[in-house]
């Protein structure tokens, strides 16, 4: 039954069958012995074992040893529709069957890639008509950069090629997205930034720069950041800003209220492009199809990827406004990028079903309606934890910190020594009891699959509560 929102590909899971089917020790030892796993210390998790994931249904992963972990984290930020969909299994196994690949190179396209560029369009706002694919996140942001100094170069103002990003922000891990991108430690290990012309401002994260200001006076300041640099940089120069609307891996950082429309302000102001990475933001976990779309703002180009496949499989990509495509494509003759797997069919069809899903279970309309704003009230009840100075939450993406003593505004709380680590230790804790809540420092942040039921943020609110406990008396 293509509605039944439990579609299961595993009906039942029973700890003993889990185990009997897997052999944990001897998985954990292959990969010690030749994996090296992304964004870890390989060594150091040789010795403890990595965590071996077998099975997922619902909002719930299980391991090989039977242990059913609650996934705060939708995966990566990805599995929107949550675990088990069949329906998103039978599509991908039909166009396996009928068209396993083809590409879109020589003049050829095929069915599922063009249908989902036509469904993109419909869903997203009314400036964008035209998609472009890619494999992945980051893929799709180095097209932004291609296709924005194109457009500059094509209009005969190759001198602008400068594009402005954010500290903190992430966008990908391809030489390019992590230019973009404004994580130090990816900077440092990089030995020298790649890709010139690629500059950074400020975050507009409150606890951090707020202490004295409103929210609002804040998100003003934090948006003059871009003019200041624009003005630095000289206008001329200047190709295009970039931004998450809410950052996501930098630590759910909900910018105030101000922030975008004045971002928004000085981009047209100085002709400058917008790009929104929607990577996390877009497919509903703002309780909009695009993060854009809820702080008003109307970007020329917007980064996909993560839940428009819900990660069944990858895909990412990027839309096109008008701006940019009616001067690419009037103008720019062959334009001379792209991936073997661009339009990938079986991708595309996984991507169809999965947003026929978020349609038809109305999933960003109930994240903007009722699961969020539910979400929203009980999340925020953890501010009364001894050890969290605030916890807060857009659509469905959260954030709290943990703080060693708390104060009379989040500016005058004292936060933990840094080596302490306590966010680590949060997070084990979260881990033994089932649930999957990431640390970014001392920030301890969710963004649940968008199906998550009233029941189920009850159950999350509990375990985490229960989890703070015991980070508490582990400090004492
Ligand atoms: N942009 C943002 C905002 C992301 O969060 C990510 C991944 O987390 C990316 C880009 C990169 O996407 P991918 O890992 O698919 O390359």
């Amino acid at each position: 039954n293509k509605s039944d929102p439990i579609a299961i590909v595993t009906p039942s899971i029973r700890a003993s069958d889990v185990q009997k089917k897997y052999d944990t020790r001897a998985i954990q030892e292959l990969d010690a012995a030749h994996y090296i796993h992304s964004f870890t210390d390989t060594k150091a998790l040789a010795s403890v074992g990595a965590r071996v994931i077998v099975k997922g249904q619902g909002i719930y992963i299980w391991d090989s040893e039977g242990k059913r972990l609650l996934d705060g984290m939708s995966g990566l930020w990805c599995m929107n529709v949550g675990y088990g969909r069949k329906s998103i299994a039978d599509a991908v196994y039909v166009q396996m069957q009928e068209l396993p690949y083809y590409n879109s190179f020589f003049q050829t396209t095929n069915a599922p890639a063009a249908q989902l560029a036509a469904k993109l369009v419909e869903i997203s706002p009314p400036q964008f008509n035209h998609v472009f694919f890619t494999g992945s996140g980051s893929e799709g942001n180095d097209t932004n950069i291609r296709m924005v100094r194109r457009y500059w170069d094509l209009l005969g103002f190759k001198e602008r090629n400068v594009i402005i990003s954010r500290h903190n922000a992430y966008h990908g891990s391809t030489i390019a997205g992590a230019s973009l991108g404004g994580m130090s430690g990816m900077h440092d290990q990089q030995i020298g930034i790649a890709i010139p012309n690629i500059v950074h401002i400020g975050q507009p994260y409150y606890v951090e720069g707020g202490k004295g200001k409103t929210p609002e006076e804040f998100g003003l300041e934090a948006a003059g950041w871009l003019e200041q640099k624009i003005l630095e940089v000289g206008a001329e120069k200047v190709a295009a800003f970039i931004g998450e609307p809410v950052q996501g891996a930098g630590g759910v950082i909900i910018p105030p209220s101000t922030y975008w429309p004045e971002i928004q302000r000085i981009c047209d102001r100085y002709g400058i492009l917008l790009i929104a990475d929607e990577v996390i933001c877009g497919f509903g976990r703002l309780g909009h199809w695009f993060g854009s779309e809820y702080f008003g703002i109307k970007p020329d180009l917007m980064t996909f990827a993560k839940g428009v496949t819900s990660g069944y499989i990858p895909l990412g990509g990027v839309m096109v406004g008008d701006r940019v495509a009616d001067v690419l494509i009037e103008k720019g003759g062959d334009f001379n990028h792209g991936f073997t797997y661009s339009g990938h069919p079986v991708a595309c069809a996984a991507a169809l079903e999965n947003i026929r899903i978020i349609q038809e279970e109305q999933l960003v309309e109930k994240v903007r309606n009722e699961t969020g704003p539910y979400l929203k009230k009980k999340f925020a009840t953890l501010a009364d934890h001894p050890l969290v100075s605030v916890a807060e939450t857009c659509g469905f993406a959260a954030g709290l910190n943990l703080v060693q003593k708390k104060g009379a505004t989040v500016h005058d709380c004292v936060p933990f020594d840094s080596k302490l680590e306590v966010g680590m230790i949060c997070r084990g804790h979260m881990f033994g009891n089932g649930m999957i809540m990431r640390a970014v420092g001392d920030r301890m942040i969710i963004a649940p699959p968008l199906v998550t039921t009233i029941a189920e943020i009850d159950e999350m609110i509990e375990l985490i509560r229960h989890c703070l406990d015991a980070t508490l008396a582990d400090l004492k």
